[in-house]
């Protein structure tokens, strides 16, 4: 066993503490800031954390050391004595809690036991202490639960078929009960019935996993930390961390704490707030309470909670009391806490108390998730009042969730028309329609075959996180709005409705009943997740970029950022959008683009003639057709760019993506050429590759077919010519792709060279504009200090030098990906997010040798990789001018490159 450094087991409680909160990679995010909260003076349950570090030991061994064994005994006793309770004890027994804490908040991936050290020796002294009977036989069956789940089921690598599992049977106990008992809600079960409950649950313990349910503290404890730590490991956790890009070797810590109790009769609450409203950012006090209840009653949706204050109310808690009402005492001292915790993390943050016999307990806080629009709006306001600076609102706003803000959400219009079937909590926002599905398993099933789903659940449960992650959008019947899978969701802003009334979930029979009407999986559902309406049928959506707060924060950063932003855009339309979004440029302008989609059958044709021509003297007459309507194309989006940089690539794909493949598209070719059928075939057969991604394409048509790069240069220069003429600005940048070294480069100069000196002489006046070439094959990288003598910029396709990096087909990854990233052979898709150890050293090779050549070389990146915040971050690091990505990327781009230069500035 591997002797740990330092401490293993950190103590806080009565106003001391041996962590504090930025220790969070030690301690967990809960154990740091409770051990922060304890500093501060505010009311925490004594406890311990044990660490991180102990957590992989012990994955790695099965083991605790001697040292964690001695250091939590002192903290125990620590804990007994500003209790003024022993663990184990007969007469005033002190209970714990095990909760798990990972470095990055992880809701409800890991597990918590509650009620650790109630035995059947215990249980008569906490009844004497207690003065509550029932209370303590309730506290006793959830311990049983959690502990046989938790402990004896999942840590135990028990994996039993869907609902067959521990809690699954005592679930059905407690209902069945109640349901005898004539009761609606757990807090109705008198004594007798919570015993019997208890006697059952033991008996199940022992049928199913065939031990009996363990009756000493101590085992219990150890067993219970053991669980915690083997939680780290467990399904729900890793598939979480694989979506959230968590490491692996983090681990997660175990905090152990003094349990306080909600569930000690009317006079005790629990219950869950945020400092700010987490779906809007408004400055409220927002949350949620169960009176006579424990913690995971609220999170788990099983009772509807209350309201906090009517801020908080909603369609289903809007005739409860609120806490306000109910404990005002209680309330003013939680609103305190709140403004000093807020003040000292400079941060909305979510807290989670729990009040016993009226004294209030604060059991955990953290930085709390929110929707886009509230990270936006916090931000914002806490800028506006001086409370954060600039540099930190712009570090606030994570850059994917930026891109949330730009999704689209429903229009208002045919809202106003449509006649809702349902109405929930707005956990998550935006809009979506889709087709219903009502397991996680088909979720991820229909989303597999290119279908939108609505994932429709009972309630919210973290074992469905693969379905919530394929769906569109979530739906379930019940649910608060600080459900785990609430929580979840609105951290990735997925549009999400909870605690919808009034569906009936049939998942058997894969349908929902809402108001009489049934609907069947596959039938399509509109949700407004910002308003918590669900509508049937398809309701159109609108963008949501006209936000006045989203353009305020916008106009803040681009001082902040060094490297500049482009749009791979071909179309007027696109570019126009780019525009709004900030672009600065086209850093992508594909040629070949005009040949697909809507109007391109002309000009399609025309090429088809052209690449079935025979001979040169064809193909030039071929190609004369085809130039006014290059011409016209690239002249459109040039014009809208009106003297931004306009990079335009010459031919890129191989030819034989565009021979006609029906009988119909054969025929018209076959009159057009005078040949027949079979010829058209032969002609097209013969151009036929076994592997076209490295074969005839980008510089190589150039080379073996120079009039067709001739013809689109001249196309391009022409475009130039008559706007400069028309008295708009230019500024052309023309770029070769594919290359591999610079006598490609220097072959294709001289027709370029050529062609701009006879339309330069027949316009009578220049046409400035810069040569080029994509940088996206190895070779091209190592060459790049001959290359750029020829080039005066270098862009980086980083989708193709990825593909050519690795060897890996960029269109069949995904038969493999999957098990690379499971088996973290990868950490991620390298298409998505760039590989800097790899395809990154070799554009720092290219970079450093291109500008020993010629020092001011123009450098870019127009793979996808440059709307990736990750990528861009390196992008910056390694200095690159630019990025170019889609225009809908262009707001996250630059949020990324200008949160890279407040780090680096920062970090001096
Ligand atoms: C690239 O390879 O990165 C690139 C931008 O070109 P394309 O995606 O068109 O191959
Ligand atoms: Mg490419």
């Amino acid at each position: 066993m591997t002797k740990l450094e330092g401490k293993h087991v950190f103590k806080f409680g009565d106003g001391q503490a041996d962590g504090n909160d930025s220790m969070k990679n030690l301690l967990g995010g809960k154990g740091a800031s409770l051990a922060g909260a304890t500093l501060l003076g505010m009311p925490v349950p004594p406890g311990f954390t044990i660490s991180t570090d102990v957590c992989n030991n012990y994955l790695a061994t099965g083991d605790f050391s001697k040292e964690t064994m001695e250091e939590s005994k002192e903290a125990l006793a620590f804990i007994e004595k500003v209790m003024e309770k022993k663990f184990g004890d007969l007469k005033n027994p002190l209970l714990v809690s095990t909760r798990s804490g990972a470095r990055q908040s992880m809701p409800g991936m890991m597990e918590t036991v509650l009620n650790v050290g109630l035995t059947t020796s215990t249980i008569p002294g906490l009844i004497e202490v207690s003065e509550n009977e029932r209370f303590v036989y309730d506290s006793y069956r959830r311990l049983i639960m959690m502990y046989s789940d938790v402990v004896m089921e999942k840590a135990a690598g028990i994996e039993p078929e869907e609902g067959h599992g521990i809690r699954a049977q005592m679930e059905r106990i407690l209902e069945r009960k109640k349901k005898d008992a004539g009761c609606l809600t757990d807090t109705c079960l008198n004594v007798e019935q919570l015993k019997e409950i208890c006697i059952e649950y033991k008996d199940a313990v022992k049928k199913t996993l065939g031990k009996e349910f363990p009756d000493d503290p101590y085992e219990q404890l150890w067993g219970a930390v053991g669980a915690v730590f083997k939680s780290w490991g467990g399904a729900r956790a890793v598939s979480y961390r694989r979506i959230e890009n968590i490491p692996d070797k983090w681990g997660t810590a175990c905090t152990v704490q003094a349990m306080v109790f909600g569930n000690r009769g009317d006079d005790s609450a629990t219950g869950v707030a945020f400092s700010r409203n987490p779906a809007t950012g408004a400055n409220q006090f927002y949350g949620e309470f169960l009176i006579n209840a424990q913690g995971e009653d609220v999170v788990a949706g099983t009772r509807t909670p209350n309201a906090m204050n009517e801020a908080s109310k909603n369609d289903q808690s809007k005739d409860l009391v609120t806490l306000e009402e109910a404990m005002p005492e209680n309330y003013k001292e939680l609103v305190e806490i709140r403004d000093i915790l807020e003040k000292d993390t400079k941060d909305m943050i979510d807290l989670e108390f729990t009040i016993e016999d009226n004294k209030l307990f604060l059991v955990q806080h953290r930085v709390g998730k929110r929707t886009a629009t509230a990270a936006l709006n916090i931000a914002m306001d806490m800028l506006e009042n001086k409370e954060i600076d600039e540099e930190t609102a712009i570090l606030r706003m994570n850059p994917d969730q930026l891109g949330q803000l730009l999704y689209p959400i429903l229009d208002s219009k045919a809202e106003e028309k449509a006649t809702s079937i349902a109405r929930g909590l707005p956990a998550g926002p935006g809009g979506a329609f889709g087709q219903i599905v009502f397991t996680s398993e088909a979720a991820v099933e229909w989303k597999k075959n290119g279908k939108d789903v609505i994932l429709v659940r009972e309630e919210t449960s973290p074992e469905d996180i693969e379905g919530m992650r394929a769906a569109i959008a979530i739906l379930t019947a019940r649910g608060g709005m600080t459900s785990h899978a609430a929580l979840v969701t609105r951290g990735w802003g997925k549009c999400c409705i909870v605690g919808a009334t009034g569906l009936d979930i049939n998942t058997f029979e894969k349908q929902v009943t809402i108001d009489g009407k049934v609907y069947k999986e596959g039938d399509i559902l509109t949700l407004n997740g910002t308003a918590g309406l669900v509508y049937a049928g398809e309701l159109p959506m609108i963008e949501a970029t006209e936000n006045p707060r989203l353009q305020e924060f916008m106009g803040l950063i681009d001082k902040y950022r060094r490297l500049g932003v482009r749009a791979n855009a071909d179309t007027p339309e696109d570019a126009k959008i780019a525009l709004d979004f900030g672009a600065e440029g086209i850093g992508l302008f594909r040629t070949e683009h005009m040949f697909y989609g809507s109007g391109s059958d002309e000009p399609l044709f025309l090429l088809r003639k052209m690449i079935m021509s025979n001979s040169r003297s064809e193909r030039i007459r071929a190609l004369q057709e085809l130039e006014p309507f290059v011409k016209k194309d690239i002249k459109a989006t040039m014009e809208v760019m009106d003297g931004l940089p306009f990079t335009i690539r010459l031919l890129d794909p191989p030819l034989h993506e565009f021979v006609p493949q029906s009988k119909f598209g054969q025929e018209k070719l076959a009159a057009a050429l005078g040949i027949d059928l079979d010829e058209v075939k032969k002609r097209g057969d013969a151009i036929h590759e076994n592997n076209p991604m490295m074969g005839h394409r980008g510089v190589r048509l150039g080379i073996t077919y120079p009039e067709i790069y001739e013809m689109q240069v001249r196309a391009i220069l022409e475009a130039g010519g008559e706007l400069i003429k028309e008295g708009k600005k230019v500024h052309l940048e023309i770029m070769i792709p594919v290359t591999v070294g610079a006598a490609e480069l220097r072959t294709m100069e001289l027709i370029v060279t050529a062609v701009y000196e006879e339309v330069k002489e027949r316009f009578g006046f220049d046409i400035p504009y810069m040569y080029g070439t994509m940088i996206e094959i190895p070779r091209a990288c190592m060459r790049a200090g001959d290359m750029a003598k020829s080039a005066e910029f270098f862009s980086f396709g980083t989708n193709d030098l990825t593909q050519m990096g690795f060897g890996f087909s960029r269109d069949d990854i995904d038969s493999f990906l999957p098990e690379y990233l499971d088996r973290h052979i990868l950490r991620n898709d390298p298409f998505a997010s760039i590989d800097m150890r790899g395809v990154g050293q070799l554009i720092k090779i290219a970079i450093e040798r291109g500008r020993k050549t010629r020092p001011d070389i123009k450098l870019g990146v127009c793979g996808e990789h440059g709307g990736d915040p990750r990528s861009v971050g390196y992008f910056h690091k390694i200095g690159l001018d630019y990025v170019s990505c889609s225009p809908y990327r262009l707001p996250i781009a630059r949020l990324a490159a200008a949160q890279a230069g407040i780090r680096e500035k920062q970090s001096k």
